[in-house]
């Protein structure tokens, strides 16, 4: 079979080992390749705020009452604290029990300098949901903000007169639909994509991820083996028990976004191809995933909640650190906001891991001894970020009756 007329995610699979090799043995010649990966980024982007704003009004509409609106709303937040608590709880107790940090020499405590806490801003996170001005928003690419904006704007289209009204449903669908048709035309180009920005991150980060000492690989495990817990065994069981559905076929519909949400360490840059996976793949329609998934790539990180409570707790553990019970209590609430607050961006959840450390009194240093592992946590995490994301679009959609194909 040739290489073209493969299924997507074996050529995206096939790339991430080519750059796995090309990036370690031919780190100097990355430059050439590297171009690929710039594009296939830009590109995603470039649909970002257009897809997310054309999608939320579309879906918003084509739900008519508020009351629906309503009641989507309350199940999806619920959907995702319960979701990302129930992460937090998984690397607390692996994290107590594992106790990668007891005994770390502090001999490679690096600079940390570069950090600023972000004190304070959790609690104005609902504030700032709110845009002052909605093309600054747009410009900056502020979603929480273009989201709030949108499901506003295609709750009131419902309630203008009905020629304005099919006026504005019939453009905002047409528009949605060509967004949906760009996405699909970006998707091929997939497996170039990762090719470039894993051969280039491989041959950035080769040297330090092979000096990695024994405790840091123990983190990182201690990491790794929580995400995979939640993400193998408690997300499928949430799916099959509350959602009805089959969560492994649902996987197996993800695997090409999952990849990609490996590779690009952002969910929201792969957010256009879970749109089309959970649409397309999984059947869930359009009403629903329009609402859910650009929510969810924002606010909805069970991987990033994880992944702050052990790094806080390692980073704790490390400097000998004793957390009460009410502290490791303040630290479960912080790291579930910080992941609320995070944006879908590499490295989002290490500056908030300051927040953290701020609020129980760990010292912002510590952020320094996590530095080196990051970019391979971050494509872990971001990858259960998305898939969280995903599991939740399918579980509504079967609440509301729907019938899907997984
Ligand atoms: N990179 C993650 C994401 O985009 C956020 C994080 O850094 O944890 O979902």
């Amino acid at each position: 079979m040739s290489l073209l007329k493969m299924k997507l995610h074996w050529q995206i699979l096939i790339a991430l080992v080519l750059a796995v090799a090309v990036g370690y043995f031919f780190g100097n010649q990355v430059s050439y390749i590297s171009w690929m990966g710039d594009i296939f980024l830009r590109l995603l982007k470039m649909i970002i705020i257009p897809l997310i704003f054309s999608s939320i009004v579309s879906g918003v509409t084509s739900m008519g009452s508020g009351k629906n609106l309503g009641r989507l709303g309350i199940k999806t937040l619920s959907y995702y604290l319960m979701t990302s608590l129930f992460a937090i709880l998984t690397g607390l107790l692996l994290v107590n029990l594992i106790q990668p940090g007891v005994g770390v020499d502090m001999g490679f405590n690096s600079n940390a300098g570069t950090f600023d806490a972000h004190e304070g801003k959790l609690s104005e996170i609902f504030i700032r949901m709110i845009p002052e001005n909605v093309f600054e928003a747009l410009m900056n690419g502020d979603i929480l903000s273009i989201i709030f904006f949108a499901v506003l704007f295609g709750f009131f289209i419902n309630s203008a007169k009905s020629k304005y009204q099919q006026t504005l449903t019939t453009f905002f669908d047409s528009f949605f639909d060509v967004m949906m048709k760009m996405t699909m035309f970006i998707i091929r180009f997939t497996p170039l994509g990762i090719l470039g920005i894993v051969a280039t991150e491989v041959a950035r980060n080769a040297e330090q991820l092979s000096s990695i000492a024994g405790s840091m690989a123990i983190y990182m495990l201690t990491v790794i083996i929580a995400l995979s817990i939640h993400a193998f065994i408690t997300l499928p069981l949430v799916v099959r028990v509350v959602g009805k559905a089959h969560p492994y076929r649902h996987l197996n519909n993800m695997i090409t976004p999952l990849l990609t949400a490996f590779s690009t360490s952002s969910s929201s840059a792969t957010l256009p191809l879970t749109i089309d996976a959970v649409e397309n793949r999984s059947g869930v329609s359009n009403k629903i995933t329009s609402f859910t998934l650009p929510l969810g790539a924002t606010i909805n990180m069970d991987g990033t909640a994880l992944y702050e409570c052990v790094a806080a707790l390692f980073i704790a553990q490390v400097y000998g650190i004793d957390l009460s019970f009410g502290q490791q209590m303040l630290v479960v609430v912080t790291a579930l906001l910080a992941s609320i607050g995070a944006a879908g961006i590499p490295m989002a959840g290490l500056v908030m891991i300051t927040i953290i450390l701020s609020a129980v009194n760990l010292p912002l240093e510590g952020v320094g001894l996590i530095l080196a592992v990051d970019r391979i946590l971050d494509m872990c995490r971001t990858s259960v970020n998305v898939w969280s994301d995903s599991c939740g679009a399918v579980i509504i959609a079967k609440s509301e009756g729907e019938k899907t194909l997984v």
